[in-house]
């Protein structure tokens, strides 16, 4: 619930300017280590709406796989189940290069 709030409160940011205008569809994007299930967010999107100014609005998700850097032998791997280990040379360190994210990458206004 908390991620459909931080998604609420940027349409708000990116709609100020407009209040005549209704949005018709926001997209976003999450990184694989948010661990949202895109039909949970819609469900709690969809009732976080309900009766606001934003009920009927779409909901489109795309979802990023986690992708690391070893910091040791520089492969970039993906990561899967929170685990950092590079498959080739067996270092946990890493640096994160995607994964994280809570986007809106556009907004339809109409
Ligand atoms: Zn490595």
């Amino acid at each position: 619930m908390s991620i459909v709030e931080a998604l609420l409160e940027q349409v708000r940011q990116e709609t100020r300017g407009y209040p005549a205008m209704r949005v018709r569809n926001i997209r976003v994007r999450i990184g694989a280590l948010r661990l949202v299930v895109p039909e949970t967010l819609t469900f709690c999107f969809t009732a976080a709406v309900r009766d606001t100014p934003l009920d009927g609005c779409r909901l489109d998700i795309e979802q990023l796989p986690a992708e690391a850097r070893c910091q040791k032998c520089r492969l970039t791997f993906a990561v899967e189940d929170n685990w950092f280990q590079c498959p080739r040379c067996g270092a946990l360190g890493s640096d994160l290069l995607t994964g994280n994210e809570l986007e809106l990458t556009s907004l339809d206004l109409k």
